[in-house]
């Protein structure tokens, strides 16, 4: 018999490290803290970076979740000439699904249920094929999560006519209605493929056992309240909705001395007066034009605040270039970047390539502001290290992440120029808006309110907190489902 009826969750990953990185803490919150059994089933398409990555944030644990690295399957011959990265990601996973399978059935201890993000959802009649019982884990907000849910019972054809044509908002009951400057790119063409396997993976998460999101009750009340048990989008979703965040990486890792963490930067802002560093990044895709990434220098150097700016080289016309291979380690010597730039800003600002210590800079006391892509673990990453925010959202959902950090809690503003087709934001409107959130009242009111969320946010993971007793729930849910299958209930 199996030991104690101690669940056994297997998550599996998806390529890209905004959704690595909240998996592998899923993982150890559901090991540290909930007593589960914990496999990651690691599908990547950077296995030496995801590796790096889940040594990081899992070395210093007493007992470490177990990781099985599945095969790469070999795609190329899947795709067409010019596949998006939705189509990479997709055809990745289910290209994986077989030995996924093979593995799990060669298991003395197979797992219990299996939790899949938004792009796994292929696993889950597999995982009820096998027994498990499946579950979604969506590392983003309720808002979207919401959008997600319902999306499957919106008629496309109304989505059509008043979102589309007409630029009206697109209605989610019980939340915030999306504003049409503010939409997805798979909204905008309701009746095309896209808008349709959107819809459908929407019907697929919707039948799972349950969703677990990252967020937390007090962060969203109003979509959280929407999708909880007695809320107005439960009938949508087959089973119980968890908010189980923040799940994010924080300083205690480092602290325990396993994470390797860029000396450089970390003695630059040492020197630094306090709140004076405003810290620059698309998180871990995110990429631009040679034409914007000079308006961007221009903009910091005119600010006249100190930075730290995560630089890529850039990629025209696809805001998305690095998700697959962030590339840590580039050379070092951005050619792309205004004559004499570095040169100019050394007294005041640090050009790190291709990837940095995020979560250390943002933890840092020198560390006041952000001008952030607005992905969801920057935005609670940014909410733990307390800084004010400039909202430049690129792709996916974030200018949804955007209005909401900007209209509804009031800790970001916005960087004007990218709704208005696509255009360059110029380098006045850069320093405009660094200057409001390093340099005037306002960033200071806006740092006041991300403290009061960052208080919020340790409150609802702590111990009894309501994203703690969600995990709790989930794990008497889990167990109890599967002792009643056992039954044969
Ligand atoms: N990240 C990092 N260093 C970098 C860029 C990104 O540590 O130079 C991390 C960041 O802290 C976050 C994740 O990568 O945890 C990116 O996730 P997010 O949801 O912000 O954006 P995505 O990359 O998925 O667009």
């Amino acid at each position: 018999a199996n030991n104690d009826k101690k669940p056994h969750a297997a998550i599996l990953t998806s390529p890209g490290m905004g959704h690595l990185i909240p998996e592998v803490e899923l993982g150890k919150s559901l090991l540290t803290q909930h007593a589960f059994d914990v496999t990651i089933f690691l599908i990547t398409t950077d296995l030496a970076t995801a590796r790096s990555q889940i040594h990081q944030q899992t070395s210093h644990l007493e007992t470490a979740p177990n990781v099985v690295e599945l095969p790469q399957p070999d795609v190329s011959s899947k795709l067409g000439p010019d596949p998006s990265l939705y189509d990479r990601i997709i055809v990745t996973m289910t290209e994986s699904l077989p030995s996924l399978r093979s593995f799990i059935l060669s298991m003395k201890h197979p797992p219990s249920l299996l939790v899949v993000d938004l792009f796994g959802t292929e696993a889950i009649p597999m995982a009820r094929d096998l027994g498990m019982q499946p579950f979604v884990f969506l590392t983003t907000s309720a808002w979207f999560s919401a959008l997600t849910i319902h999306l499957s019972a919106m008629d496309p054809n109304q989505v059509e006519n008043t979102h589309v044509k007409n630029r009206g908002p697109l209605p989610i009951p019980g939340c915030e209605p999306i504003q049409f400057e503010d939409t997805l790119e798979a909204l905008l063409d309701p009746l095309g493929p896209i808008y349709e396997g959107y819809s459908k993976v929407s019907k697929v998460i919707n039948g799972s056992d349950g969703i677990l999101i990252n967020t937390w009750q007090d962060l969203e009340p109003s979509a959280t309240k929407a999708l909880g048990d007695s809320g107005i989008l439960r009938r949508f979703t087959n089973g119980p909705v968890y908010p189980v965040g923040p799940l994010v990486r924080t300083l205690a890792d480092r602290d325990t001395g396993s994470v390797h963490v860029d000396n450089k930067v970390m003695q630059w802002l040492d020197r630094q007066p306090t709140e004076s560093v405003i810290y620059v990044s698309f998180g871990s895709g995110g990429t631009m034009s040679e034409a914007q990434i000079r308006e961007l220098a221009w903009g910091l150097e005119l600010s006249m605040q100190r930075f730290v700016w995560v630089v890529r080289p850039p990629i025209e016309g696809d805001a998305s270039g690095a998700y697959f291979d962030v590339g840590i380690g580039g050379d070092g010597s951005p050619e792309y970047l205004p004559k004499g730039f570095v040169e100019r800003t050394k007294e005041l600002g640090l050009v790190i390539p291709m990837w940095a210590p995020q979560v250390e800079i943002l933890g840092h006391a020198a560390t006041g502001g952000f001008v952030t892509h607005c992905g969801w673990n920057s935005v609670l990453e940014a909410i733990f290290g307390g800084v004010a925010m400039v909202a430049w959202p690129l792709y996916s959902e974030q200018k949804m992440n955007a209005a909401m950090l900007s209209k509804e809690l009031g800790v970001a503003v916005r960087a004007r120029g990218e709704a208005e087709g696509g255009g360059v934001v110029g380098r006045d409107e850069i320093a405009r808006v660094v200057r409001r959130v390093m340099a005037e009242e306002e960033g200071g009111a806006m740092r006041a309110k991300v403290n009061e969320l960052k208080a919020s946010a340790e409150k609802a993971v702590c111990e009894f907190g309501s994203s703690y007793e969600s995990l709790r729930q989930f794990r008497t849910y889990s167990r109890a489902a599967s002792e009643a299958k056992a039954r044969g209930a």
